[in-house]
């Protein structure tokens, strides 16, 4: 029944790059060649917000990776995180190491999650964690909706954020070295926040790893 299902369906839906969504030939996997060629190498840049040690990134988030990205967050592309969470545990290997007592990532809302069927971060955090041979440990609660009043610029982000985490328990993260996921880095607001209170929890050290960093 399965291999009918699954037969039936490429034949609706013929399998398209994740990337460009060109459609695939038999044989290629998730992503066409040209853009396998031309992946990005995983790197690292200055520090964004505090908190944190260092970060590292699979992506620039930029053009087909954002429209990819979207696609992944937004429209029931859930599926994607078995292809951009290998990149990003290889971000994570290229730039970080595994030095890592605990992995954990950047929730989204209760409300959020029920509405969109999935979290992201967790699935990306899953899908890394199956490379690193690290399971993702949920530490993070956040809190329901915020007032959004002006997000533009550094400063206002940073304010908007302040409290939006709380650490579920401190035991979980008390003298760890945290590898901290999240899906994209901007101004590094979030995961400022979150590496407060992941320290203030105990936490010995966190590393921040995501699948996209916006370029500064
Ligand atoms: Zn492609």
């Amino acid at each position: 029944m399965k291999r009918i299902w699954m037969a039936l369906k490429g034949l609706l839906w013929p399998p398209r790059c994740v990337l460009c969504r060109r459609f695939l030939e038999p044989g290629e996997e998730r992503i066409c060649p040209a853009c396998r060629a031309s992946l990005p190498e995983p790197f690292s840049g200055p520090r964004r917000g505090s908190g944190y040690r260092r970060w590292a990134a699979a992506f620039w988030y930029e053009e087909r990776l954002r429209e990819a990205f979207l696609r992944f967050k937004f429209n029931g592309c859930g599926f994607y995180a078995g292809y951009f969470g290998p990149l990003l545990a290889r971000a994570v290997d290229s730039q970080l190491g595994r030095e890592y007592d605990l992995m954990t990532y950047i929730p989204i809302s209760p409300l959020r999650r029920r509405r969109r069927g999935y979290d992201q971060t967790l699935l990306l955090a899953r899908a890394a964690g199956k490379e690193l041979g690290m399971e993702p440990v949920c530490t993070l609660k956040k809190r329901g909706r915020r007032p959004q009043s002006s997000t533009v610029g550094r400063e206002a982000r940073q304010r908007n954020i302040r409290g939006a985490f709380r650490v579920k328990d401190p035991a979980l993260v008390a003298g760890k070295r945290v590898l901290l996921l999240d899906d994209v880095l901007t101004t590094g607001a979030t995961v400022s926040e979150a590496s407060r209170v992941l320290k203030e929890a105990g936490a010995k050290s966190i590393d921040v790893a995501v699948l996209a960093a916006a370029p500064n």
